[in-house]
């Protein structure tokens, strides 16, 4: 039998009503003869909730007790969901990470799947089993503890089963009925895509479309795996949603596909640094092991043996760059005559497979902004992205701009 993975997202499953109104899909495709695996998240809320509690208890916690404890939420959705699917005469069963089992490494509360191992779970389904209800978000580690993978992790936890099980297609369930050119909270001139490249998404995703987990992108890329975001609260249709595919799939592709948009960025600048040899790895090593999400470098021309160095990253990692960028200093590994912080700057960025193969895009950009008042800050590009630091009263203006500049509102 054809395999098809069903990811249902915290507001799917949010109460017995919607877990039923969930099973109802999933008997529809049983029905057209798939056997399918469904990955569950917790009930809305109840994550949050589990690991509120932790952080009551111990703001240092032990990982291994946390995931113990935030990885158990899954486990009350999968066995409803199992129950409800046996009340409508499907045979279904549900699986703990440790039961399939799901074999991840040991970093807990971010841990990787490493393997899923498919015969538990087809013998069973060669016995009659017509459904296996997963529980997402968990695993089991070398040392035999359940172990989780981040938050939002059950949109990895799907992907990894339909590529272990060569699934036909992945849909992922959530509360939007697919991805979209841009936030539709911004312009309402955003229009949902029928299709998107896996590179674009990841963008996308990693830039604060937070559809999908990235990881989970980055897996369905590695494999090949066909990914569909729809919504559980709309009529079921085969063209429903946002197939999200490579980019062979895509008949025809505008340049410019989205413009996403990170809104608490700030930009950093070390002014007066010394410039030698080595002095990128001195100031970018630390902050890379102080966690520091580093997006956006630029280093100006050097003068007298002195450069400044400017970097953005996510605004709440300010006072810890600061840190340690003021560690450095007294240590003596950098030399620098100030830091500038600015809190006050957003990132925009614009992305298309179709940047690869024409030309102007930046031009059109800048021009647009410019056209705004809108002044750019730092630029940055990569093949199939431009992104540009403002301040962050101008965001919602600079999206609209950029969207109707690139006409994303046709098809
Ligand atoms: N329940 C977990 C979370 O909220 C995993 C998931 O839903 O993807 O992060
Ligand atoms: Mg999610």
């Amino acid at each position: 039998m054809p395999v098809l993975v069903m990811k249902f997202g915290g507001t799917s499953v949010a109460n017995v009503d919607r877990i039923r109104r969930a099973a109802k899909r999933v008997g529809v495709e049983v029905a057209k003869g798939y056997d399918v695996i469904v990955i569950v998240s917790a009930m809305s809320g109840k994550t949050n909730e589990l690991v509120g509690w932790v952080n009551e208890i111990s703001p240092l916690y032990d990982a291994r007790e946390y995931d113990a404890v935030v990885s158990s939420a899954e486990n009350v959705t999968a066995g409803l969901m199992a129950l409800v699917l046996q009340e409508m005469d499907v045979p279904a069963r549900s699986w703990q990470g440790w039961q399939v089992p799901v074999r991840t490494t040991s970093a807990h509360a971010s841990a990787r799947i490493e393997e899923i191992p498919t015969d538990n779970i087809n013998s069973r389904f060669a016995d009659g089993m017509k459904v296996a209800v997963v529980a997402g978000f968990q695993g089991i580690s070398p040392e035999g503890r359940t172990t989780t993978l981040g938050r939002g992790g059950s949109d990895t936890t799907a992907v990894a089963f339909a590529a272990a099980f060569d699934a036909e297609r992945c849909d992922i369930y959530t509360d939007v009925d697919g991805v979209y050119t841009t936030d539709p909270r911004i312009t309402d001139k955003a229009r949902k895509l029928d299709r998107i490249a896996f590179e674009e998404m990841l963008e996308l995703a990693s830039l604060g479309a937070k559809v999908l987990q990235t990881r989970s992108v980055e897996l369905a890329m590695r494999y090949g795996v066909r990914l569909r975001v729809l919504s559980s609260f709309e009529e079921m249709s085969d063209n429903a949603g946002t197939l999200v595919c490579a980019e062979e799939d895509i008949m025809e592709s505008k340049v410019v596909n989205g413009i996403a948009f990170s809104r608490d960025e700030a930009k950093m600048t070390l002014i007066s640094v010394a410039d030698r040899p080595g002095i990128a790895a001195a100031i970018f090593g630390p902050l890379a092991e102080a966690g520091i999400n580093v997006d956006m470098i630029v280093q100006n021309i050097s003068e007298e043996g002195r450069t400044d160095m400017t970097f953005s990253c996510p605004v709440d990692q300010v006072l810890r760059a600061e840190k340690t960028l003021q560690k450095a200093k007294d240590s003596g590994e950098i030399n620098y005559h100030d830091l500038v912080a600015d809190q006050n700057v957003s990132k925009v960025s614009a992305v298309g497979i179709g940047m690869r193969s024409q030309s102007g895009v930046a031009a059109k950009m800048f021009k647009t902004l410019s056209d705004e008042g809108v002044n750019i800050k730092v630029i940055a590009t990569s093949e199939i992205k431009i992104s540009v630091l403002i301040d962050r009263k101008y965001v919602e203006l600079a999206v609209q701009a950029l969207h109707d500049a690139f006409e994303l509102e046709k098809p």
